[in-house]
């Protein structure tokens, strides 16, 4: 045996346990607000394209209004034309042709006019729907803004917490005991960070994989021997409170 007791070996790993668990908790914050960001940049990348199809279809109409607009003078530039022409009509026959044509025209012209009066209106109902847009997209960058700021702001405090960490983690498990410490290095070998370790659970239960730990291996745990689980590999401890049958300290 070492110079520490099998409470003090448990509680030493108990508490690198803890140290891993910390870490971990440092990444998930980061994590977790590196998704919101994530979140965000989707959204304002959305409220965008709402935008962009209201904008594309808003131009549209306009190119459609501008080509009627066109249509409208051409016939109009007819009609003027043909209405000057009716003074030199050479006879009635000539006379009434002409004044049907105009009338004519003046019919589809009055039609497209009122064609071209819909689309404008259509069109000016669209000002408030793309105003709501660009409002959308202002929301959804000044959120976006913040909470990128919050996770550069993050970086510096969580990398200090991370360093911190990791150098008690390394004095730390330099003075687990040398028995314990050939099989601990292993399971954090194979596992990442806190995963590599556990707990008993209840009695005699792995408190990674939840199955159940011969009582052999609770005995010999108790007896001051390390043990692995046999199923999942995690390297297993005692937990505080837990009940050493043959504590040396008792
Ligand atoms: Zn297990």
């Amino acid at each position: 045996m070492s110079s520490q007791s099998i409470r003090e070996i448990h509680e030493k790993i108990r508490y690198i346990h803890g140290l891993y668990r910390q870490l971990k908790t440092l990444a998930s914050r980061y994590n977790g607000v590196q998704l919101r960001v994530k979140v965000l940049k989707k959204k304002t990348a959305e409220a965008e394209a709402r935008r962009d199809e209201l904008k594309a279809r808003l131009d549209k109409m306009h190119a459609e209004i501008r080509e009627a607009e066109g249509r409208y003078n051409l016939i109009d530039a007819a009609i003027q034309k043909r209405k000057a022409q009716l003074d030199q009509a050479k006879n009635n026959k000539e006379y009434v042709s002409l004044t049907d044509q105009i009338a004519d025209d003046q019919r589809r012209n009055n039609a497209l006019a009122d064609e071209i009066l819909a689309q404008v209106e259509k069109a000016e109902e669209f000002a408030p729907q793309l105003a709501a847009a660009e409002e959308a997209i202002a929301a959804a960058r000044a959120a976006q803004t913040e909470v990128e700021k919050e996770l550069r702001e993050l970086v510096p405090e969580l990398k200090e917490s991370s360093e911190h960490l990791q150098g008690e983690l390394r004095r730390e498990i330099k003075e687990v005991d040398p028995e314990f410490a050939p099989p601990l290095r292993e399971a954090l070998r194979a596992f990442d960070g806190d995963e590599a370790l556990a707990p008993v659970e209840g009695e005699y239960f792995c408190g990674g994989c939840r199955m159940e730990i011969p009582m052999q291996y609770i005995v010999a745990l108790c007896e001051g021997k390390p043990y692995t689980c046999g199923s999942c590999g995690r390297f297993i401890y005692l937990p505080k409170d837990f009940t050493i049958n043959n504590d040396e300290d008792d």
